[in-house]
Parts: C-alpha cells; sequence; structure tokens
C-alpha cells in the first residue's frame, strides 16, 4: 500500500480530492515503477485539484504533473531498480497517474535522469514551472536575444515560472523587469536578480495596440492583456515566449507589434517537449540555476496540506514555488 492523493468525481464538474492508502495492484499500465519521494504543486495541478480547468481527463486520477524518485523495478533495459529519475508533463497527472503519490508506474520513454547536481528536492523546487521558465530563457536566445538589447520583462514574476525565470534571466547578465501584483515582495524579486519592478496593473488592462518600446524581450506566464500589452511594448525586432495563461487564456491583440514592429511571439510547451530539448534544458538548470534560490523560493508540504495550497496558489497567494515532500 502507499499513500496518494486522489482525485474523484462525485458529480458532474465537482472534484473531491482526499489522501488515501491505495494497494499497488491499482497502479496504471507502465514499463517503470517508481518510489516518489518528492513531488510539487504546478499551477496546472491546482487547477486540476480544485476541478477550476478540465485538466483531469478521467477520474480517479492522481494529480501531479512531476515527480522526483528512484527506480523500483523496470521492464526498460535503459532503468534499473535504484536509479534517480524525474518525470515532466507527457499527460502524467492528466491522462495517467501522477506524481502526488509514493509511488508512480509510467512509461519509460517519459522519464529522465536525475542530474547529479540536484536532489531530489531541488528538482522539484524547479518541477515544471522551473524548466518551463528554461525552455523560454532558451527560447529567447535561440532568437539571439542578449543582454547588451536592452531589458528584459518577466510576467507572473512572483509564481513558479516567473521567479525561476527572473534569477535564470538575471544570472546571464539580463537587465531583468519584474512585473507583479505584489509588489511587497520587491525584495525577494531583488534577491533573485530583478533590477526594476513593474506594477502588474500597468499591464493587465486593455491598452493601445503599440506602446512605447520598454523591453528588447519578454518571458510572459500571465497571458490575456497582459500579454497584448507586453507585445505592443516590445521593442522593435523584440520576441515574447508566451507560455501561461494566469490572467487568462484569451489574447485581445492586434497585428500592430508583429508587422510593423517585427515582434515575434513564441510559444512554449513543456508537456510534450522533445527529450533532447528536456534534457538540455535540465543540463543548464544544474549548470546555471544558483543553489540559494532553490532554498529562498521553495516550501516544503506534505501530500495531506496540498488541497489548501491549491486554491491560495490560483488566487495568487503562494510564492515561488511548493515542493510537496511525499513522507511527510
Ligand atoms: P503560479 O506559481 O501560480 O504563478 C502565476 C503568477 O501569475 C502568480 O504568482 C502571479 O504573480 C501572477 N498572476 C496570478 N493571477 C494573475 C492575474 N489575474 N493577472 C495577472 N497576473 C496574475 O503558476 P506557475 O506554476 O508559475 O504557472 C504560471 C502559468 O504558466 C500558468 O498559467 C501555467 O499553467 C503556465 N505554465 C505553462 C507551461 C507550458 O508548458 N506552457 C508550463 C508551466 C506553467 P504576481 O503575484 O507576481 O503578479
Amino acid at each position: 500500500m502507499f499513500k496518494a492523493l486522489l482525485l474523484t468525481q462525485p458529480a458532474p464538474r465537482e472534484t473531491h480530492a482526499e489522501c488515501v492508502e491505495i494497494d499497488e495492484s491499482r497502479l496504471p499500465e507502465g514499463t517503470v515503477r517508481v518510489a516518489v519521494s518528492h513531488s510539487t504543486l504546478n499551477y496546472k495541478d491546482a487547477l486540476a485539484i480544485t476541478g477550476r480547468s478540465p485538466v483531469v481527463r478521467q477520474f480517479p486520477m492522481v494529480p501531479g504533473i512531476d515527480f522526483a524518485g528512484t527506480v523500483i523495478d523496470s521492464e526498460d533495459e535503459r532503468f534499473r531498480p535504484g536509479d534517480a529519475v524525474l518525470l515532466n508533463g507527457w499527460g502524467v497527472g492528466e491522462t495517467h497517474w501522477g506524481g502526488l503519490a509514493q509511488q508512480a508506474r509510467v512509461n519509460g520513454d517519459w522519464l529522465i535522469r536525475r542530474p547529479e547536481a540536484f536532489s531530489a528536492q531541488d528538482v522539484m523546487a524547479i518541477g515544471t514551472a522551473g524548466y518551463t521558465a528554461m525552455l523560454c530563457v532558451m527560447a529567447l536566445q535561440d532568437r539571439g536575444v542578449a543582454p547588451a538589447d536592452g531589458p528584459v520583462l518577466v510576467t507572473g514574476a512572483n509564481g513558479g515560472v516567473g521567479s525561476i525565470a527572473v534569477a535564470l534571466l538575471a544570472r546571464l547578465g539580463f537587465e531583468v523587469h519584474a512585473s507583479t501584483g505584489r509588489p511587497e515582495q520587491a525584495a525577494h524579486l531583488q534577491a533573485l536578480g530583478a533590477a526594476q519592478i513593474v506594477e502588474r496593473g500597468s499591464l493587465d488592462a486593455p491598452g493601445k495596440p503599440l506602446q512605447k518600446e520598454r523591453w528588447a524581450a519578454a518571458v510572459d506566464s500571465v497571458g490575456s492583456h497582459t500579454l497584448a500589452n507586453v507585445c505592443a511594448s516590445v521593442r522593435y525586432g523584440g520576441c515574447v515566449a508566451a507560455c501561461g495563461l494566469a490572467q487568462g487564456m484569451d489574447l485581445p491583440a492586434t497585428v500592430a507589434p508583429f508587422i510593423l514592429r517585427g515582434v515575434s511571439l513564441l510559444g512554449i510547451d513543456s508537456v510534450y517537449a522533445p527529450v533532447q530539448r528536456r534534457e538540455r534544458a535540465w543540463q543548464r538548470l544544474a549548470q546555471e540555476l544558483p543553489r540559494e534560490v532553490l532554498q529562498r523560493n521553495t516550501e516544503v508540504a506534505g501530500l495531506a496540506d496540498v488541497v489548501a495550497l491549491a486554491p491560495r496558489l490560483l488566487a495568487g497567494q503562494v510564492r515561488g514555488r511548493v515542493v510537496v515532500d511525499t513522507a511527510r
């Protein structure tokens, strides 16, 4: 038996979340069984646990789009008992039982080896949010964006993606402007490397199609009017890596920034990103993300705490990252 957070649907569009004991025989099909020591709470997990959005495709479901742990047994010759592994995405926690449990069984193709530089807790302090922040940074760099081009904006800066993006960009020498609705957290953002704080309120309402050119590039985890205003304020030839929808899924924008300023909008997906790109992102995180960021930016919770934390995260009340220690 192992402990897991289980989501059920007592009535249509109603989600019930409860920490329960589950027998190993109920684990889904897969080639590798993992003893999960740590998982995490991402925005998408919070949507699944609260039922706020139809993230979960079948019930009952163990949520958790990320996990880290050690292999218990494997039919996949690439993995042996005792190997340290991690998983991000691939529909785990949505269509296949996920990481908010003490055990998981998954397809070996979805696993990557945990970089030696990191503990299991470290990789979950990064999680899909931090790995996505790195994918955003890589997308900007692939377009040639460099510190000499000018300041780079990060929206949703106190969130999981935003906080790690601030730290990564600052470490690379960029002048980082951090947009937040929580100016009281300015000192935290400055400690992560932000040079300037931008009030969320200056970006989240309808704005003009073209605005003053302020940033060379941006990482946006917010969407909606914020993303539209960011595109309208990026300098000629700049680009925006868009990965999130914390404000909304809509994009009430015009084509003006794209056709008059040559701005590029780069879509970022972490869930089905090719293995090679994931491994590159994790290698770079191991080399470039300062360790103190993980301590400064992380709170640790137990499986049973997650149900109460999920609505707080959606309300923008959680700062940085939440690691879930499955032994707690
Ligand atoms: P998170 O920790 O909850 O952070 C979201 C942040 O957005 C909040 O901390 C808040 O930052 C800001 N925010 C919240 N509500 C807002 C609103 N109404 N208007 C403007 N800003 C708002 O979530 P996360 O894990 O970082 O994820 C962020 C987004 O990226 C989510 O939409 C998630 O689904 C998406 N995501 C996508 C991928 C992908 O593969 N594309 C991967 C990971 C995450 P401040 O308090 O600083 O303003």
